[in-house]
């Protein structure tokens, strides 16, 4: 059984740093928010839906995969009502053909 990370093989440390990161709290991963947009990103936290702060928190922390942010963008764009992210009439938006909910169809 590996000791430290440094035993494990590359994907087991991975694995083992992922799972770390899914324990922290939110308050634990606003730490880890450059000190200068820390206070921004704490203020921000404060104004997002309970259910949607937790993934706001990784993604300030850079804890977020590129996609789950994209997602989390769409959502804020339209005040973390689903329906409008899926029926977005906004198709001009870079994001638009990344937006989550919707059936992929031609960009
Ligand atoms: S695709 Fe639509 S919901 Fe997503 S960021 Fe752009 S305008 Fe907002």
């Amino acid at each position: 059984m590996p000791r430290n990370r440094l035993d494990m093989t590359p994907l087991k440390a991975l694995a083992v740093k992922t799972s770390a990161e899914r324990k922290m709290t939110d308050a634990e991963l606003l730490k880890l928010v450059n000190k200068d947009r820390r206070e921004d990103v704490r203020r921000r936290y404060k104004t997002i839906g309970k259910s949607s702060q937790r993934m706001y928190a990784r993604a300030a922390a850079g804890k977020l995969s590129p996609r789950a942010a994209i997602k989390l963008h769409c959502l804020d764009c339209v005040s973390f009502v689903r329906e409008d992210v899926k029926n977005c009439q906004c198709f001009a938006c870079p994001l638009w053909a990344y937006r989550p909910f919707h059936k992929f169809r031609d960009a």
